[in-house]
């Protein structure tokens, strides 16, 4: 069977957090995407949010595309169930894969790892190299932080204020889906 025509890549913790809503927003996250017909992409691991994403997806009846190094698949523990899994030999090829495989990222609450992914994309956004949507899902506040540091960075001239719209920050999954959706709808316009 051939993949969905819509990919959105899921950065997120590998842990779940210290709060409920990041589960349950993780959660509905996962059935959403799979519920669109849209295929997720993310890490390939079966841990934190990750994880939870995922088998959400899965059990909707989504298509999943995961990407996972080889010296992560013990720590991560790469879901060897998706519909696609691919190994790739290093953390850069991982990330370069994901990308390519998507049309859209959607950035959950997260460690270290979802910020350097975040900040990946949205530096290659910012020097053009892409122009896909970048979603933050703001779930209770928890990029709140981020998105005031990206503000100092603009108000103390580090980056033009352009950096700003290169993201768009969402209180929910309902949101972010919303948001996809509209996106498809005016680029097939
Ligand atoms: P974290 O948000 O730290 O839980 O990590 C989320 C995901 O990002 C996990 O799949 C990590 O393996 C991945 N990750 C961690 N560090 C990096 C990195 N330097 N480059 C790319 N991905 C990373």
């Amino acid at each position: 069977m051939s993949a969905p025509d819509f990919a959105v890549c899921v950065y997120c913790g590998s842990r779940f957090g210290a709060k409920d809503t990041y589960r349950i927003a993780a959660s509905a996250l996962g059935t959403a995407i799979a519920t669109e017909g849209w295929q997720l992409v993310y890490g390939a691991g079966d841990v934190g949010l990750m994880g939870e994403t995922a088998r959400q997806a899965q059990a909707a009846g989504g298509d999943t595309l995961g990407v996972i190094p080889t010296h992560l698949m013990a720590l991560e523990v790469g879901k060897r169930d998706l519909t696609r899994f691919i190994v790739t030999e290093t953390m850069h090829e991982r990330k370069k894969v994901m990308f390519m495989n998507a049309h859209a990222i959607i950035v959950q609450p997260g460690g270290a790892g979802t910020l350097d992914e975040f900040f990946e994309v949205l530096t290659w956004k910012q020097l053009g190299l892409h122009d896909k949507p970048v979603i933050l899902l703001n779930i209770d506040g928890f990029w709140s932080p981020l998105v005031t540091a990206i503000d100092q960075i603009i108000d103390q001239g580090f980056a033009e204020p352009s950096l700003r719209e290169k993201f768009t920050v969402v209180e929910s999954t309902d949101a972010a889906i919303d948001l996809l959706r509209r996106f498809r709808k005016a680029s097939k316009e």
